[in-house]
């Protein structure tokens, strides 16, 4: 029985020591997370954390019972291969199996590290921190207009704060999506009060303001920093576990690092698929819940081998290839996205943004649907994220046909 060790506590980490107890996994298991709350989760953390609507997002999930270590407050600093062994701030830590899943940080602006006002959202404990920022109801300023700056803008509205989103590129969620879809998303910032700059850069952050580039001096009592995340993966310099220029652990397409028997999972891992014919780096939760449950096959079914006297299986049995997706609650509104758009050759609209508040957006390769996004119309959601799944084509006259449902050709 040997023993696996997971680190990073967060999602990820988390649903890998559920899923291998829950596919029957009866040998040692420790998680290893460097902060020291219990394991929490961190969608919450923009929407009701932040607005005190909830004091805590933590698993509602019993370690002891399910048998599983938890070791937190505790960083893990190096992965020495050959001995099977981590370096922790408390000394080595032995495993035979490893999962990397230590997620991902948030990017900084260069210089604003230590200007007293300036906040990160990542964690419990940034979130902690901003709550009585908005209870003071200080003018707001937020760099970048991403997934996190939108709810982030959300939240300090809906607490009475007078906020403005700078961002350098011409239009919000620019790395996300296209310009005709982010169009009318940009419109839903003055609808909600806020006041959103782009093609402004930040020149530097100053007590009580930011200055941008053109020469504007913006009044901030705080500033919110929401301008993407790296993985978490410096800590494995010199280890021999392969990475790519984004920092992401580059994983094969059953979750196993370029060392043997070391997995990698979550926002951490990036991974080839198949079905979209690139390698995708996901930072979004649904890919943690996912992901974790392929790791935990293909741990087990190694394991299994080992106690028969035989080799690992090759290939493992569970390969990961999903049709990756996501959810975002900003302005009132509830945005969700599933697949990869980046190889669509046709877009297709199933409502207008001009007719009324909800729509979706669907995009098809050679007839094929390969990703959507809707604007509250989870319905679309539901039933094209399984028609992605499954590959199906779609007549685009009748998909582009708001009033009957998503169907395959
Ligand atoms: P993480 O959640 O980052 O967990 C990694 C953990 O590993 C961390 O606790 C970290 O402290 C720990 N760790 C890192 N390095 C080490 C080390 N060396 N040793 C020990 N421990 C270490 N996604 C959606 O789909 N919808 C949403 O609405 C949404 N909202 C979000 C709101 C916020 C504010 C944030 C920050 C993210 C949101 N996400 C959302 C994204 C989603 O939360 C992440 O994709 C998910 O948390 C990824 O899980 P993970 O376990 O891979 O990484």
């Amino acid at each position: 029985r040997r023993h696996v060790v997971v680190v990073g506590a967060g999602m990820a980490g988390v649903q890998t020591a559920v899923a291998l107890r829950e596919q029957g996994f009866t040998g040692p298991v420790t998680l290893i997370g460097a902060e020291p709350h219990q394991p929490y989760d961190r969608p919450p953390l923009s929407k009701a954390v932040l607005l005190g609507a909830a004091e805590g997002s933590a698993f509602p999930i019993d370690f002891d019972a399910l048998d599983v270590e938890l070791r937190l407050g505790l960083a893990v600093t190096g992965v020495r291969a050959a001995a099977r062994e981590l370096d922790t701030e408390a000394g080595p830590v032995p495993y035979d199996v490893l999962v990397i899943a230590t997620g991902a940080e948030p990017l900084t602006l260069p210089g604003t590290g230590d200007v007293p006002g300036v906040h990160l959202l990542r964690t419990l404990d940034d979130a902690a921190r901003l709550r009585p920022v908005l209870e003071r109801k200080h003018d707001i300023v937020v760099v970048g207009a991403g997934w996190i700056g939108a709810e982030f803008a959300t939240a300090a509205r809906a607490a009475g704060c007078a906020v403005t989103v700078v961002e350098a590129a011409d239009r919000p969620l620019a790395g996300a999506l296209p310009t005709e879809v982010t169009a009318p998303m940009a419109d839903w910032y003055a609808e909600h009060g806020v006041e959103l700059i782009t093609g402004a850069r930040v020149a530097a952050v100053e007590s009580g303001a930011v200055l941008l580039a053109d020469g504007r001096r913006l009044p901030a009592g705080a500033v919110v920093v929401g301008v993407g995340a790296r993985p978490a993966t410096g800590w494995l310099a010199g280890s021999g576990i392969e990475t790519g220029p984004d920092g992401s652990i580059t994983a094969d397409a059953y979750l196993r690092t370029s060392l043997p028997e070391v997995y990698a999972v979550g926002d951490c891992a990036s991974f080839p698929s198949a079905r979209y014919g690139r390698r995708l780096l996901v930072h979004h939760w649904d890919n943690a819940l996912q992901g974790p449950r392929a790791v935990a096959a293909n741990v087990i079914a190694t394991e299994a081998a080992a106690g028969a006297g035989g080799a690992a299986p090759e290939p493992p049995p569970q390969r990961y290839d999903p049709v990756p997706y996501f959810w975002s609650e900003q302005f009132g509104r509830f945005v969700q996205y599933a697949g990869d758009h980046s190889g669509a050759d046709t877009l297709l609209w199933r409502g207008r943004p001009e007719d009324g508040p909800a729509w979706t957006v669907l995009w098809l390769r050679e007839g094929v649907l390969v990703a959507m996004v809707s604007v509250d119309r989870p319905r679309d959601l539901a039933q094209g994220r399984k028609l992605a799944l499954a590959g199906a084509r779609l007549d685009p006259r009748r998909a582009s046909d708001p009033s009957v449902p998503l169907k395959a050709a």
